[in-house]
């Protein structure tokens, strides 16, 4: 007979499989194996080292042109609720006067 693996939530090793699913029986916890285990997260920090999430605000350390105009965002520009995205520019916000901006991480600080 199959092995299945203990309930993560209880412990309890009365758990059986119904499809792709785990289903554990003590407490009425289902779960896969198919699923990763842990969300793989990138890491996403500042110019100190300090490290960003979603929803931060951010201080611009250098003066940055931004691309296809002659503005630029001025060192000290405060940045409200970052969102971290992948890429080269790691971080997605809105800054007013500007719009929808990419930054890099290691050109903003957190605030
Ligand atoms: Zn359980």
């Amino acid at each position: 007979m199959e092995q299945f693996p203990n309930c993560p939530k209880c412990g309890s090793e009365y758990t059986y499989q119904d499809g792709a699913l785990y289903i554990c029986p003590m407490c009425g916890h289902e779960w896969s194996d198919i699923e990763p285990a842990a969300e793989e997260v990138k890491i996403v920090r500042d110019a100190n080292g300090n490290i960003l999430q979603d929803g931060d605000s951010v201080t611009v350390i250098k003066d940055l042109k931004v691309k296809g105009s002659s503005s630029v965002v001025k060192i000290g520009t405060k940045v409200k609720n970052i969102r971290l995205v992948d890429g080269d520019h790691d971080i997605d916000c809105r800054i007013d006067g500007f719009g929808e901006m990419s930054l890099k991480s290691e050109f903003v600080k957190k605030a």
